[in-house]
């Protein structure tokens, strides 16, 4: 099973959930075949008892989950019938660990965030990553995780650790992260710094992201790149621009138009990462 872990730095509602789902769609046509988890770290069971108002309509999965609008971008692009065990909120996975520490699954032992919650949460991953979600029936082979929030809540810190783990215990090719962060133009100028700043942040949590997508009112100039290259200790190809598009069905070809299957097949190890245009 390989993991792409989708986070997000500096603001929350930066496009994550869009890059997430563009990421699975340029995937699947490598034919793998993807499904997906959104990470909520609120303390609500499911989305269908928070205000629309504030949060947005509430996604009705097929089998009754109620979950966020996200869980219903991926069903689209990705093609895939999703349930409520791929939406993981605090309050879920939390009534989990209690709901097993009243039966005395823990055998005397002092219950823990970590390692309890964070072994519960990659247990959960790993279990729902490997249900089928197509009509094909067959076992995915890669999971797109979107993690909500901003990477340094404290709501996230759990999952983060837990992200952080789950690497270790995917091994090497089977894990990839992509950090979301914002480019922003003052004075017509773009500035790098928040962008250095999430990335000390992530790294400062244990992970290491793996590319850096940047969210950007404009297309993200050559020196902008490389100025974000240089500071964050990447690579120039692992530095993705997402500009402002007319459409988020656009999201797919700009990633693409950068060579990002490319460097997410080497990071992958994934053959076969030839791709016309025309495919998508
Ligand atoms: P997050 O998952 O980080 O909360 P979303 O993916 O839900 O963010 O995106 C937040 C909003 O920004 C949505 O309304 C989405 O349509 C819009 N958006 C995301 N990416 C782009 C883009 N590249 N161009 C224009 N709008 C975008």
């Amino acid at each position: 099973m390989k993991y792409v872990v989708v986070s997000g730095g500096v603001i929350s509602g930066i496009g994550k959930g869009v890059i997430a789902s563009s990421t699975g769609l340029l995937l699947k046509t490598q034919g793998a075949r993807v499904t997906s988890i959104k990470i909520d770290p609120y303390m609500n069971v499911d989305a269908g008892t928070m205000a629309p108002t504030e949060h947005g309509e509430v996604f009705v999965l097929n089998d009754g989950g109620e979950a966020d609008l996200d869980l219903g971008n991926y069903e689209r692009y990705l093609g895939v019938t999703l349930g409520r065990d791929n939406n993981i909120t605090t309050g879920k996975v939390y009534k989990h660990v209690i709901e097993k520490e009243r039966r005395g699954d823990y055998l005397g032992r002092t219950v823990q965030i970590v390692p309890h919650l964070t072994d519960a949460i990659q247990e959960w991953i790993e279990r729902v990553a490997r249900t089928p979600a197509d009509d094909t029936n067959e076992e995915p082979n890669v999971c797109v995780i979107e993690l909500g929030g901003t990477l340094g809540d404290i709501e996230s810190a759990p999952f983060v650790e837990a992200l952080r783990q789950l690497r270790r215990r995917a091994g090497k090719d089977n894990f990839v992260q992509i950090h979301v962060s914002l480019v922003p133009v003052i004075h017509d100028e773009l500035k790098t710094k928040p962008t250095q700043q999430a990335i000390r942040d992530a790294r400062s949590a244990g992970l290491s992201p793996d590319l850096i997508a940047c969210r950007c009112e404009k297309p993200l100039d050559k020196a902008t790149t490389d100025k974000i290259a240089m500071f964050c200790q990447v690579e120039t190809e692992q530095v993705i621009g997402v500009h402002n598009v007319s459409s988020t069905y656009h999201v797919p070809l700009l990633l693409e138009q950068q060579g990002f299957l490319g460097v997410l097949g080497d990071l992958l190890n994934i053959k076969k990462l030839e791709i016309s245009q025309t495919q998508l």
